[in-house]
C-alpha cells in the first residue's frame, strides 16, 4: 500500500493541472482498493461540487452540487470525520441522485479532505456490494486524502491563475470558476509591514532532490543537451572553486573532496544512466534525480563506512547540477522593477543583499516566519514582505499580479479591481502615515509621564550600516556577526573581522554598540564548516560552537577588542548561553584576549559584557546570570521558539509562534525583574521590540531600551510617544492575568485604535 501511495502522491505532484489531478486521484485510488466508483467532491462557499469521478455519471462532473450540508457529503464534512456505510440507501441523510447512476451502489466511505483544519473536500468510495469497506482500506483513504489535501490546494492556486490569464487575454468578464471564485487570499504570515501591489517574478531557490517531479518532453536532444551543459558549468564552478581555495591557502586535503566531486561528474554510470532516462522521455531534471537517487541508496546501503558517507556528497553534487540546469540562485536584475514581487520558496540573506540593490515592491516566500532571518531583514530594508504561504505554487506565479498584505499575511493572486482599489487606497495612508512618523526623527522615545526608552537598531545581517545610520536610531543593540562569515569561503582572520567591527563602532561612537559573537548553527550556516545534525536548533549553536572552538573564538574577541581602541563604545554579547559554566566561560576567554592585547600595547578598555536570554533556562536563574554579567538582552525570537517548542522557520505551526501569549509576557517579566534586582540594565533586541503591541507591554514591564530593525523604529518610537509608563503598566497587569494572546491581542488592539495608532498594526491610517 505505502509504495501505491506513494506513486499516485507522486503523480499528483507532478501535474499542473487541476482536473487532471482529481482525475488522477479517483482514478488510482478506484484501483487501488477495488472499488467500483471513487469520486471527489471539492467546497465551494459551503457547498460541495462533484469534481471528479470514475464509476459515476462523468456527464454530471461539475453540474451536481450539493447545497451546505445536505446529502451524506455534507455529513462527512459537518462531522470531520470518516464515514463507512455497508448500505448507504438506508441512512436518513442519503440523498440519491439518479442521474448519475448511483442506484447500483450501496457501499460507501467518505472521507473529509482537510487543510488546516478546513474542509477542502470529501474523497467517496462506493462499492455494489452491501458490505462496509475494510479498516485496511479507510486507513489507506484516510492517508491519502491527507497527503494530496495540499497538492489540491497547490492545483487549486494554478487555476486561479490559469484562468486568470484566460480571462485577461480573452475576455474582460472572469471566467466563472467553482474555485476561489471570491478571491480569497492565501494566507501566510506577516513578515514585514507594508502593502506590495506589483507583478511576481519567481525565483528558483534550492528545491529538495526527491521533489522533482517527472515530465514527458519533446525534444530529446534538447534535454540532454541542457544536462550536459549543466554538467559542464559545474565542472568549471569546481575547478576554479578549489583553485581559489587552495591559493587562499586551504590544505590540499581540505580541497581533496572536489577531486572527488570532478571524477563523479565524469563516471560513465552517473552520465549514462541520466541519458538513458532522457531517451526514454523524461526531462534531463526527472532523469538526473532518479540517478542520483539510485546511486544514494547504493551507497547509503554500502557496509563500509566511507564509502557511506559518499552518499552525501552524490547528493550534494545532483543538487548543484540540477541548481544549473535551473539556473537556481541567479536573481533576474533585468526584470526587477518597482513594481516587481519577488516570489521563492526562501531566499538566502546573500540573495537578499542583492535585492536591496534594486527596487521592489515586496517578497513573498513559501517558507519562513516572522522571526527567520530574511523576515529580520525584510523589515530592516522596509520592504513589505508575506512569508510562510505553505499553498504557495512558487514557479507557477511568474508573471501574475498580485496583492500582498504584510500586516496580516495575506497574498492576492489576480485580485479583482475592487481589491486592487482599496490596497492602493490603503497605500496612500500608509505614505501619509510613514511621512508623519518620519517627522519623528530628531525627537526622543519619551512617554507622555517623562520615561525616556533608548532605541538602538538591529543589523549585521548585511554588509550596509548606513540605513542605521539614518534611522535616529541611538546606537547598535545588536550586531549580528555571522555575516561576515557566511559569504567568505573560510573563516575570516583577525585583521579581516577587526576592519569590519572598527566600520561599525566607528559610525556609532560615542554612542555604545553591542557586538554579539558568532551565532552560527540553527538556520545560519557556513559552507565550509558544516554542522549536519538532526535538531540543529537544539544542538550545536552559538556559544557552544564558539567555546569548542577556543582558535575560533578567541579571533573573534581579540577582532573586537582590537576594533575599539580608542573608541570604548564597545558592548559584547554572548548569544545561545544555557548554563552559568558558559557565561564565565567566555567571560574567562575575553579576558584573556584583553589581557594579551594590553600586552601588546593596545590602548583598549575592557568592554561591558552581556548575556543574551534565549534558553528558558536563564530565565530561572536570572539573578545569578545577572551578578556575573553587565547587561541582559532578551532575544525573544529564540526564546519564544524554545518556551512554546515552535520551529521559527516552520510555517505549518507559525500559529503557535506567539509573542503575545502569557507565557512568554510572564517569563520576560521574571528576566526584567531579575536583571533590576541585580542592578543591572536589561533590553529587548528580538523582533518582538518592534512590533508595538508587545513594545507596549515591554514599557509596562519597565524595559530599559529596545533594539530592532531599523524599519521598525520610527513605529515604536511613535507609540511610546503616545503612551505614559503608567497606562503601559496597567494594560501589562491585565494582559499577564489573561488567558491566551487572542484576547490580549484585542485588549492592545483596543487602546492602540483609541490613540489613533491603528495604522501600526493593520494597513492603512
Ligand atoms: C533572538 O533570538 O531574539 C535574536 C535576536 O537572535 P537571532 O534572531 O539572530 O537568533
Ligand atoms: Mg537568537
Amino acid at each position: 500500500m505505502l509504495h501505491t501511495l506513494r506513486r499516485i502522491v507522486q503523480e499528483v505532484n507532478s501535474t499542473r493541472d487541476l482536473n487532471r489531478v482529481l482525475a488522477i486521484i479517483v482514478q488510482r485510488v478506484k484501483a487501488a482498493i477495488n472499488a467500483d466508483v471513487c469520486s471527489v467532491y471539492l467546497a465551494d462557499e459551503g457547498a460541495f461540487t462533484l469534481l471528479a469521478t470514475d464509476g459515476l455519471n462523468v456527464d454530471l462532473v461539475g453540474k451536481v452540487r450539493l447545497p451546505p450540508g445536505s446529502g451524506l457529503v455534507g455529513l462527512v464534512a459537518q462531522r470531520t470525520d470518516p464515514l463507512n456505510l455497508d448500505d448507504a440507501q438506508e441512512h436518513p441523510r442519503f440523498q440519491l441522485f439518479t442521474t448519475l447512476n448511483e442506484e447500483r451502489f450501496h457501499g460507501f466511505v467518505g472521507i473529509p479532505i482537510t487543510h488546516h483544519r478546513e474542509v477542502l473536500g470529501v474523497l467517496v468510495a462506493q462499492s455494489e456490494s452491501r458490505v462496509r469497506f475494510s479498516h485496511d482500506i479507510v486507513n489507506f483513504l484516510v492517508t491519502i486524502a491527507a497527503q494530496l489535501a495540499g497538492s489540491i490546494i497547490n492545483a487549486q492556486a494554478t487555476r486561479q491563475i490559469d484562468e486568470s490569464e484566460k480571462s485577461e487575454t480573452k475576455s474582460t468578464i472572469p471566467k466563472k470558476s467553482p474555485i476561489r471564485q471570491d478571491n480569497r487570499p492565501l494566507l501566510g504570515q506577516p513578515g514585514s509591514p507594508g502593502i506590495a501591489i506589483g507583478r511576481a517574478v519567481s525565483i528558483a531557490t534550492s528545491i529538495i532532490l526527491e521533489s522533482i517531479p517527472d515530465r514527458p518532453i519533446d525534444d530529446i536532444d534538447d534535454e540532454i543537451n541542457v544536462f550536459h551543459s549543466a554538467l559542464d558549468s559545474v565542472r568549471k564552478d569546481i575547478k576554479s572553486l578549489s583553485y581559489q581555495l587552495l591559493a587562499d591557502g586551504l590544505p590540499t586535503e581540505d580541497v581533496a573532496v572536489f577531486d572527488a566531486y570532478l571524477l563523479m561528474l565524469d563516471s560513465s554510470t552517473l552520465i549514462d544512466s541520466t541519458v538513458e532516462r532522457i531517451k526514454s522521455g523524461n526531462w534531463a531534471a526527472g532523469a538526473l534525480r532518479e540517478t542520483i537517487l539510485e546511486h544514494i541508496k547504493l551507497f547509503g546501503e554500502m557496509e563500509n563506512p566511507y564509502l557511506r558517507e559518499r552518499a552525501k556528497d552524490i547528493r550534494d553534487l545532483g543538487q548543484c547540477i540540477f541548481n544549473q540546469m535551473q539556473g537556481i540562485n541567479d536573481l533576474p536584475l533585468d526584470k526587477l522593477s518597482e513594481k516587481t514581487i519577488i516570489v521563492a520558496e526562501d531566499i538566502s540573506a546573500t540573495l537578499l543583499a542583492d535585492i536591496e540593490k534594486t527596487h521592489i515592491s515586496g517578497i513573498v516566500l513559501k517558507r519562513g516566519s516572522r522571526t527567520s532571518h530574511v523576515a529580520i531583514l525584510a523589515r530592516a530594508m522596509g520592504i513589505p514582505t508575506v512569508v510562510g504561504v505553505s499553498e504557495l505554487p512558487v514557479m507557477q506565479l511568474d508573471g501574475s499580479q498580485l496583492v500582498a498584505d504584510g500586516y496580516s499575511g495575506k497574498l492576492y493572486i489576480s485580485p479583482t479591481e475592487t481589491i486592487v482599489k482599496e490596497y492602493s487606497r490603503l497605500i496612500c495612508q500608509e505614505d501619509e502615515l510613514s511621512e508623519e512618523i518620519s517627522e519623528l526623527n530628531g525627537l526622543p522615545a519619551t512617554t507622555t509621564d517623562g520615561v525616556n526608552i533608548p532605541l538602538y537598531a538591529n543589523t549585521g545581517l548585511v554588509a550596509d550600516i548606513t540605513p542605521s545610520k539614518h534611522s535616529g536610531a541611538e546606537g547598535i543593540g545588536l550586531y549580528r556577526t555571522e555575516y561576515p562569515f557566511m559569504i567568505r569561503q573560510r573563516f575570516p582572520g583577525e585583521e579581516e573581522q577587526s576592519k569590519i567591527y572598527r566600520e561599525v563602532l566607528q559610525a556609532f561612537a560615542p554612542r555604545p554598540v553591542v557586538l554579539r559573537t558568532l551565532d552560527i548553527g540553527g538556520d545560519k550556516s557556513l559552507s565550509y564548516f558544516p554542522i549536519e545534525e538532526d535538531n540543529p536548533f537544539l544542538g550545536w549553536r552559538g556559544i557552544r560552537v564558539t567555546l569548542d572552538h577556543p582558535e575560533i573564538f578567541m579571533i573573534q574577541l581579540r577582532a573586537m577588542l582590537i576594533a575599539s581602541e580608542d573608541l570604548d563604545n564597545l558592548n559584547v554579547l554572548f548569544p545561545m548561553i544555557s548554563t552559568i559554566t558558559e557565561v564565565e566561560d567566555a567571560i574567562a576567554l575575553l579576558e584573556r584576549a584583553y589581557r594579551e592585547l594590553l600586552t601588546e600595547g593596545y590602548h583598549i578598555q575592557m568592554p561591558k559584557v552581556g548575556v543574551m536570554v534565549e534558553v528558558p533556562s536563564l530565565v530561572f536563574q536570572i539573578k545569578r546570570i545577572a551578578s556575573i554579567v553587565d547587561f541582559i538582552s532578551i532575544g525573544t525570537n529564540d526564546l519564544i521558539q524554545y518556551l512554546m517548542a515552535v520551529d521559527r522557520n516552520n510555517a505549518s505551526v507559525a500559529e503557535l509562534y506567539e509573542s503575545l501569549h502569557p507565557a512568554v509576557l510572564n517569563a520576560i517579566k521574571m528576566v526584567v525583574d531579575g536583571s533590576h534586582e541585580a542592578g543591572i540594565p536589561v533590553s529587548v533586541c528580538g523582533e518582538m521590540a518592534g512590533d508595538p503591541m508587545a513594545a507596549l507591554l515591554l514599557l509596562g514591564m519597565s524595559i530599559d531600551s529596545l533594539s530592532t530593525s531599523v524599519g521598525s523604529l520610527p513605529r515604536v518610537k511613535w507609540m511610546i510617544r503616545k503612551f505614559s509608563q503608567q497606562e503601559a503598566k496597567e494594560l501589562m497587569e491585565q494582559a499577564l492575568a489573561m488567558k491566551d494572546a487572542y484576547v490580549i491581542k484585542q485588549l492592545l488592539t483596543k487602546e492602540l485604535e483609541g490613540k489613533g495608532l491603528g495604522g501600526l498594526i493593520r494597513a492603512g491610517r
